[in-house]
């Protein structure tokens, strides 16, 4: 009976695993729709100008991708005390405020946040998505923002590395050999800017289509799609341009 241990590989430590292109040896594609709900879309608490344009391209991409890939969905679910909220504070929204956060971990975080209008309370109507958009039962999705004192502009958590609110999209992606994310939704210069620096830093590649987003400000969305640009994601006009270039791929993704 020898000690059989040493035949044991030492584990690394870190639970973070990044995707592996070499290992995932051709492209598999999904879907993801960030936060189409009422209250950033027309009549909304915060709505995003023009963001009912969105709408119809959305669903025609769903259409033409239904056979060959999963979608997701993000969705804004706070609590009615959540930090992000203009009126937790006693202030005016759209202020820029530094808070003293103190995490389940105790450690206090110093951030910057933009308070915002009280939106997407979890189960008020302002949280649901909007009726106009097609959501399957097939559909995966994720909420967050769940907690009082996190903000998660990302579908994959806040923004410590999803430290203290993580979604379990990543992992949810990992199990599916995702390698390529098709990003479209609300709002381009936070949530789904947000959405795709978390997807590049994880080792997703990422692909927007301009046409199925909109932006809460013109100079925040310029600067999140200059940033977004640096980082290798692929943009695309619109659907059409998106489909001419990914026929072949969006094709193997199905099984
Ligand atoms: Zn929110």
């Amino acid at each position: 009976m020898g000690n059989t241990q040493t035949k044991h590989k030492i584990r690394p430590t870190t639970t973070t695993r990044l995707v592996d292109p070499l290992r995932i040896k051709k492209s598999k594609f999904v879907m993801g729709i960030i936060d189409p709900q009422n209250d950033f879309l027309r009549g909304g608490a915060l709505a995003v100008d023009d963001a009912n344009d969105i709408i119809g391209p959305v669903n025609k991409l769903r259409f033409i991708l239904y056979d060959y890939m999963d979608t997701f969905i993000s969705q804004d679910f706070h609590p009615p005390d959540h930090m992000s909220f203009a009126s937790t504070h006693g202030l005016t929204p759209l202020t820029n405020i530094k808070l003293d956060l103190v995490m389940a971990d105790n450690k206090v975080l110093n951030v910057e946040q933009t308070l915002w209008p009280t939106h997407c309370v979890s189960e008020t109507p302002g949280s649901n998505f909007h009726k106009d958009f097609i959501i399957l039962k097939r559909d995966k999705i994720f909420q967050k923002g769940t907690k009082s004192n996190v903000e998660s502009y990302s579908a994959f958590g806040d923004e410590f590395a999803n430290t203290y609110e993580n979604t379990g999209l990543h992992k949810w992606l990992l199990q599916k050999e995702i390698t390529d994310i098709i990003l479209v939704g609300l709002a381009t210069d936070y949530c789904v800017y947000n959405t795709a620096k978390d997807a590049i830093r994880l080792g997703y590649r990422v692909h927007l289509i301009l046409s199925c987003v909109r932006g809460v400000k013109p100079d925040s969305t310029k600067k999140a799609l200059a940033d977004l640009s640096n980082r290798k994601v692929v943009f695309y006009d619109d659907i059409e341009d998106f489909c001419n270039a990914n026929k072949e791929i969006i094709e193997q993704s199905s099984n």
